[in-house]
C-alpha cells in the first residue's frame, strides 16, 4: 500500500509503498477515507516533538472504512464508517482501570509511536474504533478526534456547566471548536481573547464575544464585561506563561482555570488573592479520552459543533503535496484545515 512517511528528521515526508498491515486477533484494519494534517505533525517532521523510531507514518486524526476485522472484534464490520480514537492504551494498567486511558503506562499515540492515517490502510486495536455517523462527513469526523475532542476534554475537566460564563484565551483549532461547545453546554456569555484582527472578526458569527488582548488587558475587559466578577471557567489555548496568568486573574469566585496550551516557561500566581480566597482552581489537561467521543460526534450530529464549508481543503495521499499543507500549518493564522482524502478511498 501507498504511505507517506517520516524517514529522516527534519527532512520531507516521503511516498513509500509498504506491506498492508497484518492486523491481531482484536485488531481491525481500516481503509482511511481521511486523516487530519495537525499542527502536531509539523512538530514531528521538524523534530520539535521527538519521535524515537523512523520510518513513521504520520497522522492521528483518522476516519475510514473497516477492511477486516480480528476475530475477536464483534462491535464493527467490514464497511462500517468508523473514526479511530489516536490514544492506544492496554485496558489493563491502574490508569486505564481507573478510566484515565491517557496515562496509560504503555501508551502509544498512533502516528507518533505507531503507524498512522498518512497510508492507505491502518491497523488498530478494536478498541479504537468506534462507528462513525452517517450525518458527520469523514473529513470533519477525522479533524474533531484532535483539536475538538480535546477542546471538549477541556470544558469536562474544569466541569463547565449550563449558564457559566467561560472566557477561552486563543482562537485556533481547539479555540474553534471549544467556543461552539461552550454555547452547546448551556453557556450565557463565552468572551474569546485573541490578537489577531480576522480571527476577533469572526467570533460574534459563531456567539461569541471578542475580547481584542491588544486593545487593553483582557482581564479589565472581561471583569468589566462581568459586571467586576470574573468568569466561572476560563481554558488556556495559547501556551505562554503571560495568557496563563490572564486565565487565572479573570475567574470569580469558585472559577476554575482550565490549562491546555503547552510551555516550558514558569508562571507566578498569588496565592491568596487569585485562588485561595475565592476558592478557585487550576487545572491541567491533558488529550481525551475515548469516552468522550461519542457524545461529541452527537453534537456534531445536532449542528452545535460544526465546520462550515470553507473551513476544510483536502489534498491527495501525496507528500509534496502533504509537505507543502504542512509548510502552510506552521505559518497558517486561519481556521482552514487540510485533510488528506486517499484515492483509493472509495468513500
Ligand atoms: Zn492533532
Ligand atoms: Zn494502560
Amino acid at each position: 500500500m501507498r504511505a507517506v512517511r517520516l524517514v529522516q528528521l527534519g527532512k520531507p515526508l516521503e511516498d513509500i509503498e509498504i506491506a498492508l498491515p497484518e492486523i491481531g486477533p482484536s485488531e481491525v484494519l481500516v481503509r482511511v477515507a481521511a486523516c487530519g494534517i495537525c499542527h502536531s505533525d509539523v512538530h514531528y517532521r521538524e523534530n520539535i516533538s521527538m519521535i524515537d523510531s523512523l520510518p513513521m507514518t504520520l497522522g492521528h486524526e483518522v476516519t475510514g472504512r473497516v477492511e477486516t476485522t480480528g476475530e475477536e472484534v464483534h462491535h464493527v464490520s467490514p464497511n462500517d464508517r468508523v473514526y479511530v480514537h489516536y490514544l492506544v492504551s492496554c485496558g489493563r494498567c491502574d490508569f486505564c482501570l481507573r478510566g484515565y486511558e491517557q496515562f496509560c503506562i504503555k501508551g502509544q499515540m498512533i502516528g507518533k509511536h505507531r503507524d498512522g492515517g498518512y497510508a492507505e490502510f491502518i491497523a488498530v486495536p478494536g478498541r479504537n474504533v468506534f462507528v462513525l455517523p452517517d450525518e458527520i462527513p469523514f473529513e470533519v469526523g477525522a479533524i474533531m478526534m484532535c483539536s475538538s475532542a480535546t477542546a471538549f476534554h477541556a470544558l469536562n475537566k474544569a466541569r463547565l456547566k449550563c449558564d457559566d460564563t467561560i472566557a477561552i484565551f486563543g482562537f485556533g483549532g481547539l479555540g474553534f471548536s471549544a467556543l461552539q461547545l461552550a454555547r452547546a453546554f448551556g453557556c450565557r456569555e463565552v468572551y474569546v481573547v485573541d490578537i489577531n484582527p480576522a480571527k476577533l472578526a469572526s467570533i460574534a458569527t459563531l456567539g461569541g464575544v471578542a475580547i481584542d488582548a491588544t486593545a487593553a488587558d483582557p482581564v479589565d475587559q472581561i471583569r468589566e464585561a462581568t459586571g467586576g466578577k470574573g468568569v466561572d471557567v476560563s481554558i488556556e489555548l495559547v501556551g505562554s506563561a503571560i495568557t496563563m496568568g490572564q486565565a487565572i486573574r479573570c475567574l470569580g469566585i469558585l472559577g476554575r482555570a482550565a490549562l491546555v496550551g503547552l510551555t516550558a516557561e514558569s508562571m507566578s500566581v498569588l496565592p491568596y488573592t487569585e485562588l485561595i480566597n475565592k476558592e478557585a482552581e487550576i487545572i491541567g489537561v491533558s488529550d481525551h479520552l475515548a469516552a468522550e467521543l461519542p457524545l461529541l460526534m452527537q453534537l456534531a450530529c445536532s449542528g452545535k459543533l460544526s465546520f462550515p464549508p470553507g473551513t476544510l481543503r483536502s489534498v491527495g495521499l501525496d507528500a509534496a503535496q502533504i509537505n507543502a499543507a504542512l509548510d502552510a500549518v506552521a505559518k497558517s493564522t486561519d481556521h482552514i484545515r487540510t485533510v488528506i482524502v486517499p484515492a483509493t478511498s472509495a468513500l
